[in-house]
């Protein structure tokens, strides 16, 4: 196979049997695919896998030496063979059942990896029928033909050590596929592309010197064949180190190719619609409001497409921003689309947005709203008026999305809540106007590094302060199981917030015992969030359940209590919302719906039940309904999660910390893998292997200035042509999988 190459398809390299359950267990495809199916750990020879304790029912990979080995003839026939491993402490037995001949292979002492699933039988530890494979054939013998016995047995010896220092690579298995059938596969695909002339490397030279990053078809071999535990150690490094550096090399490249892509410029006008608008504002801009409105104002008039996110505080104000930048647009008869990620919250924007303008820029801007649970006759006047031209300002859910949307002249697209959206999703709606501006926001504070990776493609400006007069929010947890009396107090403190005046939200992660906020099609399941727990854990608490409760309180009698959830009929969810805008509800006992960018100043007290069922930022987010106003805030998180453990740690992050970007550190500190890409991911391949957000985040800002240094100095590559051609072919993948989503 002269011509192997990583794209080569994996049938012809490693069998169609071998590549057909490679492809079933783990997705695998290509040889690239399965170079890069890296070992999970490596165990040493010399070192034997404990035994001791290893979890009945599940499937395992130990390496250990047997001990004895015994066949005894069954009473209904048939012969068993049992032979015992160890690693020196605990004992696993392995039985056969008519297979004698295993006898030959499993003597006392030879070692190996074994690997099946531990079942139980009579208070011993087994495996049946286990896979395995027997560290014996190190050496080939005809090496030490002709040499004499001495020097022969020095060889030995020299291949016995060798042999004793080389770790075994675990790979991720499968019933079907034990790990070093996974090696064995792997061997023959780095075999095979050597043959064929080798792996490119499409790292610069220079950079892997400076950098010290080893050759990639040198970390490739040493990661899976590695002669010794630095080998692999180093290898490991070096592979991250690609992975973080064509990461951020693809999204500074991207964002310098949609800068390259021509526009259309939007002038800034001193005496027009933004003026207009200013003028009748009820309040100042505070100074960073001022200030982004200003960079995405230049940008906005300038022909390169604008790609900026826009991170601030709950409540910070950046919907303002964003308006005054549709207004700038709008000047030049250009339209503006706002995504927004769930339906309340697109209708919410839709009333604040009319109402911020006032009736005479209405009129003239004629904002539309577009979901897809509208009425058919309602949708269609807002199509007509997208396509004619005549509204300026679109605002809606995924709906803006279909392919039956189109707009005359798209110029500004505003992606609300960025974090609950993909790239491929800003990507289609861009591809609805010609390069238009593009301004993403986010009110879940993102740390450094996990923006360079998941936003990299984007230059950020960040609104830090609220505006002026908040009284802000003070949160407490509350351990229900615990300190039961309080979380009575919890519910008296609604009443008396009531008997004040104001209002108060009841957030519970499910709807009702059967049932999660999840039957929304527009709804992100941000629940998918809060970490999953065991089969065993107690119902969640439900509105219905809440309901229930509220409604058998004497003391709630004469409180109006109403639901919103999403699984209620968007009319009805619209008329619950504006119900409690409008003070007519005092308790809204509602799920996630209300997350992100409900505002009702009035509302003054937030409790929120299973704190521990929902993510730290969601949490973050909820309490941002509150202490909106004059008011202060009051935020108390009932919590069952026991004292000490993950979950009670993460909500009393919340607790202790008011500061959304504070916030968001701790958080990554608490979770342990990254799984805070999530859809968000964009860049390079699809996946990551051995990065981390949470952990490489200096690798990661290194990789970053070396990937910027590279582009400033050979913004089109040409002293990589390889790398470059990677980049563009990546690229050239992902709008391919962009024209097939949109
Ligand atoms: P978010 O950043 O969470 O989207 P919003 O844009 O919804 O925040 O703003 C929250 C509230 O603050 C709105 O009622 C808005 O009218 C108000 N607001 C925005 N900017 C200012 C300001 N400079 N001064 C006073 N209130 C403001
Ligand atoms: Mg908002």
């Amino acid at each position: 196979m002269a011509d192997t190459t990583l794209d080569t398809r994996l049938d012809g390299v490693v069998g169609g049997r071998t590549a057909k359950a490679l492809e079933r267990g783990f997705g695998l495809r290509t040889v690239g695919d399965l170079v890069w199916h890296l070992p999970r750990r490596y165990s040493e020879r010399g070192e034997l896998t404990p035994l001791l304790g290893l979890p009945v029912g599940e499937h395992v990979t130990v390496l250990a030496q047997v001990l004895d080995v015994r066949s005894r003839q069954m009473q209904r026939g048939g012969k068993l063979l049992e032979a015992r491993i160890t690693d020196g402490v605990g004992s696993l037995q392995l039985t056969f059942f008519n297979q004698a001949w295993r006898a030959n292979e499993l003597v006392a002492g030879a070692r190996g990896i074994f690997a099946g699933k531990v079942s139980e039988y009579r208070g011993q530890l087994q495996l049946q029928h286990p896979d395995y494979e027997l560290f014996e054939k190190h050496r080939d013998p005809s090496e030490t033909e002709g040499l004499t016995p001495e020097a022969s047995e020095m060889l030995d010896q020299a291949a016995a050590l060798a042999y004793s220092e080389r770790p075994v690579p675990i790979y991720p298995a499968t019933s079907q596929l034990p790990s070093w059938t996974i090696g064995h596969a792997v061997a023959l695909a780095l075999d095979t592309l050597k043959a064929a002339g080798g792996i490119w490397d499409t790292l610069p030279f220079e950079l892997r010197e400076s950098e010290g990053v080893l050759d990639l078809e040198q970390a490739l071999e040493l990661v899976h064949r590695p002669a010794k535990r630095g080998d692999w150690q180093r290898a490991r490094d070096s592979l991250r180190f690609r992975e973080a550096f064509e990461l951020q090399l693809a999204l500074l490249d991207r964002r310098q190719r949609a800068h390259r892509l021509p526009g259309t410029a939007r002038a800034r006008v001193a005496e027009g619609l933004l003026a207009e608008f200013d003028r009748g504002l009820p309040f100042e801009l505070t100074g960073e409001q001022a200030e982004a409105g200003e960079a995405i104002a230049s940008e906005i008039a300038d022909i390169r497409p604008m790609h900026r996110l826009l991170q601030g505080e709950v409540g910070s104000g950046k919907t303002v921003v964003a308006l005054r930048a549709m207004l700038q647009v709008a000047e030049d008869s250009g339209q503006s689309a706002l995504l927004a990620p769930t339906e309340v919250l697109a209708a919410q924007h839709f009333r604040s947005v009319v109402e911020t303008l006032g009736p005479a820029l209405t009129e003239q801007l004629h904002p539309v709203l577009l979901t897809s649970k509208m009425p058919v006759a309602e949708r269609r006047r807002s199509l007509l008026a997208l396509a004619s031209g005549q509204a300026r300002i679109a605002i809606g859910t995924h709906a803006l999305l279909s392919e039956g949307v189109t707009f005359f002249d798209l110029g500004l697209i505003v992606v609300d809540e960025q974090h609950r959206f993909g790239v491929e999703q800003r990507e289609a709606l861009r591809l609805k106007g010609t390069n238009p501006h593009v301004l993403a926001m986010t009110a879940t504070p993102i740390p450094r590094t996990v923006a360079l990776t998941v936003f990299g493609d984007l230059e950020t400006t960040f609104i830090r302060r609220v505006p002026p007069g908040r009284q802000g929010i003070t949160t407490f947890a509350v351990p229900v199981h615990e300190r039961p009396k309080w979380a009575e107090r919890a519910w008296l403190r609604a009443l008396e917030e009531v008997a004040a005046g104001r209002q108060v939200y009841v957030v519970c992660p499910a709807i009702s015992a059967s049932k999660r906020e999840d039957g929304d099609a527009e709804f992100d399941p941000a629940l998918a969030d809060s970490e999953g727990s065991g089969a065993a854990a107690p119902p969640l608490a439900s509105v219905e359940q809440t309901m229930a409760e509220l409604g058998e309180r004497a003391d709630y009698a004469g409180i109006r209590v109403a639901a919103l959830t999403g699984a209620m009929k968007s009319d009805e969810k619209d008329r619950v919302m504006r119900a409690f805008s409008a003070g007519e509800i005092d308790v809204l006992v509602a799920t996630t719906v209300i997350e992100v960018g409900v505002n009702v100043p009035n509302a003054s007290t937030m409790i929120v039940r299973d704190a521990e069922r929902f993510g730290v930022s969601q949490l973050h987010q909820l309490r941002g309904r509150v202490g909106r106003g004059e008011l202060p805030g009051l935020c108390l998180l009932l919590t069952n999660a026991e004292q000490g453990s993950v979950a009670r740690e993460r909500v009393e992050a919340v607790a202790e910390t008011s500061d959304g970007f504070d916030l968001a550190e701790r958080d990554l500190e608490l979770r342990r893998e990254g799984d805070i890409l999530g859809t968000a991911q964009s860049g390079g391949r699809s996946t990551l292997r051995l990065l981390r957000v949470t952990e490489h985040g200096e690798l990661i800002e290194h990789a970053r200035e070396l990937a910027a240094y590279l582009l400033r100095r050979d913004p089109l590559l040409e002293s990589a042509p390889l790398l470059a051609q990677q980049l563009a072919e990546e690229e050239k993948q992902r709008n391919l999988d962009n024209l097939a989503k949109s």
